[in-house]
């Protein structure tokens, strides 16, 4: 095993918005609760732009090293750590920590937990070569796990399959995706067909039809050009969708949704544009009897349960990899929407 460097390369930030500094940082020191992961690969997901540009009331860590897609070999630990050992195969995913003893807590709810900590947000994240996870936290990923593939499997893969549980849909009902050919639609669209689930993707422009087509979807709604996205979904799902999966960052798409929902059916809130409200007709909802649930994450039974799924060959993450010098670039495309699948950064270059 080669020696634990004590600089490494990194993108970090010091002001929301500021440029994206591609340098060099010392390695951190894993605590006692922790694992040092050297990070392959990092995902980016659409989070680490609203990160960046301050779009929430949360405010970020400053400076900041972002990415929370990080997949990796552990190179050292903490005194306390039991369940991983040096050379496992580890992941950085959203949650970095939770108190594990809150209400929410011990249910198992621990992304709601009202102490939790955020890697790429609160504590720095993947978007360097070697970061600090909590072990309780971190997840456990498979020897056999190709690790540029599974990295998105630990944000948008966990966030989409807990996500369609929360819609609570049975087999062959309609599922709409809004933002299918994105990085979390693209994995939402793999986790419902493999829970027998019809899939009726929406999203803009012809790439990313042909891959949501390709990954399963059996309808395709293209918002740049229908002239109304609404009737179109009720007309291909005969009568609207029984659940839907919200991972657009777009409140206009969030808002359609409420009315292309089926009688009794589910819609999850997933993508959170920033100041995006949802404006809705109570008469209709009280009616339809449908429901609007928040989706967060997921917890450590999601985690392993999702990257199960990976394992079992039944999803495939359709990624692009490019350098960690590169960050800047995926952000401004991610900004433009002209993001299809997911992009995975190599930290080598
Ligand atoms: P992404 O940029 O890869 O994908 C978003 C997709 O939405 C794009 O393909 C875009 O073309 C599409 N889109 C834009 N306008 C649309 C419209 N009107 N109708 C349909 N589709 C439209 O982003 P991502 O990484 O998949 O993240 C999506 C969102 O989910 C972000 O807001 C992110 O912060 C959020 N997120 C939430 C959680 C959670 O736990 N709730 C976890 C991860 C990410
Ligand atoms: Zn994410
Ligand atoms: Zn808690």
């Amino acid at each position: 095993m080669t020696a634990v460097p004590k600089t490494q390369k990194a993108v970090v930030f010091y002001k929301n918005g500021g440029p994206l500094k591609y340098e060099t940082i010392p390695v951190p020191v894993p605590k006692a609760n922790e694992i040092l992961i050297h990070v392959l690969y990092s995902g980016v997901c659409h989070t680490d732009l609203h990160a960046w540009r301050g779009d929430w009331a949360l405010p970020t860590k400053l400076p900041l090293v972002g990415g929370h897609e990080g997949a990796g070999i552990v190179v050292a630990k903490g005194s306390e750590v039991k369940n991983f050992e040096i050379g496992d195969y580890a992941g950085i995913k959203w949650l970095y920590s939770c108190c594990m003893g809150c209400e929410y807590c011990v249910q198992g709810a621990e992304p709601n937990c009202p102490d939790g900590e955020y890697s790429g947000y609160s504590h720095d994240g993947s978007f360097q070569q070697y970061a600090t996870a909590d072990a309780t936290q971190a997840a456990h990923i498979s020897k056999d796990a190709k690790m540029d593939n599974v990295a998105p499997i630990l944000c948008a893969g966990v966030t989409t399959y807990k996500a369609l549980k929360t819609a609570e849909l049975r087999p062959g009902q309609w599922v709409a995706i809004s933002g299918a050919g994105g990085g979390l639609g693209s994995m939402a669209v793999q986790y419902a067909v493999a829970m027998g689930l019809r899939v009726l993707a929406i999203d803009g422009g012809a790439a990313k039809g042909d891959l949501v087509r390709k990954l399963g979807a059996e309808a395709y709604v293209d918002f740049t050009k229908s002239k109304d996205v609404v009737k179109e979904v009720q007309k291909i799902t005969h009568g609207g969708a029984h659940g839907v999966i919200n991972v657009s960052v777009s409140e206009q798409a969030i808002n359609q949704s409420m009315e292309y929902v089926r009688i009794l059916g589910k819609i999850v809130l997933v993508g959170m544009p920033a100041h995006a409200k949802i404006t809705t007709d109570v008469f209709s909802h009280v009616f339809k009897c449908d429901q609007i649930r928040g989706s967060c994450v997921g917890n450590r039974e999601d985690t392993a349960e999702a990257l199960d799924f990976f394992d079992r060959g039944l999803i495939s993450s359709p990624v692009k990899v490019v350098g960690l010098s590169e960050l800047e670039e995926v952000f401004k495309l991610m900004q433009e929407g002209q993001v299809v699948g997911r992009y995975v950064l190599d930290t080598s270059r």
